[in-house]
């Protein structure tokens, strides 16, 4: 009799984990259960080309038209998870409907956190996750507007960004004393910092936010120490919880994230879980992490598909993200934090450039300046933990495939001897 596998959470990576079961052979059923009203989409341009351009919030679908049907995917949309039992190998939907599976993918994704302050529910104060919030958003962005951003994570200054290019006046508050946080540490950030400066945003560092106030609509912005921001909206981007909660109200490990080891196996047999809800294994990094990251939601679902496939290949990549704001494209690779030695090589902002941390004469993590044309190279020398000296990076006329290429034959020769 065909098996069920049975995917719960229909973002990207759950449409990516139906894909891939299909890519890898499944013959039995697929069943993709997804909370919002849409078919899977793709977010990163909700806080980009929605926010600045009025592109369409579903303008990159992850299944083309006429894939689901091809590959037998059923999805139901609007249906929501309620709980699970993985003994029975059964769940529970809402209105009490129930369903059984062989196979269970948990792709749950994460929610914004909320700021427990008061006023959060005023009308003008929003979070931004999925199309349903981008449109409520999109038409707030109104020029001659003052918008508050709470939050300078990559999130926020996207939607910083975007409000700057619909002509908003737009302040971004950020608890922190620099922007990011711990993705890229205050050397680099500084840059950012003085892009948004230069493009006329006000950003205030430390600052906390103790209340929205206003009747009925957002008026003001309210800080710890008493500021008063006018402000007609706010847009709260304070990081994200990954969407944990059925998981571990199914006994299933999870630790700020749905635990799961280099293959996604949770630790409930027959079950599986990828993208952003979870807290994976990654062989390169040589121990588990939480991303939220577009790349992870492409590739995690792959790893699962390949175990549940009975062709494991466990995961290890070292971790790429992208953000786009204004003209600059910025791409991070690993996950360093960029507090130690930083070799330069060209002016960021002044053209393509790239840093690169140094811990004894490796690279532990890149971040490109509008040079994601070398993102390949770079990334190999990673991978490959190659020894690369630092006047070679910082070198402009040394082409860095060249030290991709030779680091590549030496790891070859090493292996071979
Ligand atoms: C505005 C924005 C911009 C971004 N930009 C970038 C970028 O530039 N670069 C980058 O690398 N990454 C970016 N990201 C991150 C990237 O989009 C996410 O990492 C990715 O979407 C994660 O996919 P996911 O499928 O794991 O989670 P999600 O996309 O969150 O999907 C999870 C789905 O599961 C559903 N669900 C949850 N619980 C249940 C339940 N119990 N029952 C049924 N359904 C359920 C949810 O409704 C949701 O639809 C961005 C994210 C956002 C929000």
């Amino acid at each position: 009799m065909s098996e069920t596998a049975v995917i719960v959470g229909a973002g990207q990576a759950g449409g990516r984990a139906a894909q891939a079961l299909r890519k890898q052979g499944w013959q039995g059923r697929i069943l993709l259960l997804g909370e919002e009203p849409e078919a899977p989409y793709e977010r990163p341009p909700l806080s980009k080309e929605v926010l600045s351009a009025g592109a369409d919030p579903l303008s990159v679908p992850i299944f083309k038209d006429g894939q689901l049907a091809a590959l037998e995917v059923e999805l139901e949309t609007g249906f929501r998870v309620e709980a699970l039992d993985v003994g029975a190998r059964r769940l529970a939907g809402r209105g009490g409907r129930r369903l059984v599976w062989d196979r269970l993918v948990l792709a749950t994704g994460a929610r914004p956190r909320r700021l427990a302050c008061p006023g959060a529910e005023l009308e003008g104060v929003h979070l931004l996750r999925t199309a349903a919030d981008a449109r409520a958003l999109a038409p707030e962005l109104v020029e001659g507007r003052s918008v508050v951003l709470v939050g300078g994570g990559f999130i926020g200054l996207e939607v910083a960004a975007s409000a700057r290019k619909r002509g908003c006046r737009v302040t971004v508050v950020e608890a922190a004393g620099h922007l990011i946080g711990r993705a890229m540490g205050p050397k680099l950030s500084r840059h950012l910092r003085s892009l948004h400066i230069e493009q006329g945003v006000h950003i205030r560092l430390s600052g906390q936010v103790a209340a929205f106030e206003g009747s009925g609509r957002l008026e003001t912005v309210l800080l710890a120490d008493g500021t008063r921001m006018p402000a007609e909206v706010a847009v709260v981007g304070i990081g994200c919880l990954a969407e944990d909660a059925l998981a571990a109200g199914a006994g299933l490990a999870c630790e700020d994230g749905i635990l799961t080891d280099a293959f996604a196996a949770t630790s409930a047999p027959g079950v599986w879980a990828v993208g952003d809800c979870t807290r994976h294994e990654n062989r390169w990094l040589g121990r588990r992490v939480r991303l939220e990251s577009w790349e992870n939601a492409e590739l995690a679902p792959q790893v699962a598909a390949k175990a549940i496939c009975g062709a494991p290949e466990p995961y290890a990549v070292v971790p790429w993200f992208w953000t786009d704001q204004y003209a600059l494209n910025l791409q991070l690779l690993g996950l360093s934090g960029f507090e130690g030695e930083l070799v330069w090589r060209g002016r960021p902002l002044e053209g393509p450039a790239i840093a690169f941390e140094l811990e004894h004469g490796m690279i532990r993590g890149s971040a490109l300046f509008d040079a994601g044309r070398e993102r390949r190279p770079v990334r190999q020398l990673i991978e490959l933990r190659a020894r690369v000296r630092a006047e070679a990076l910082a070198d402009p006329d040394v082409a860095l495939r060249d030290l991709a290429k030779s680091a590549a034959e030496g790891a070859a020769a090493d292996e071979s001897g």
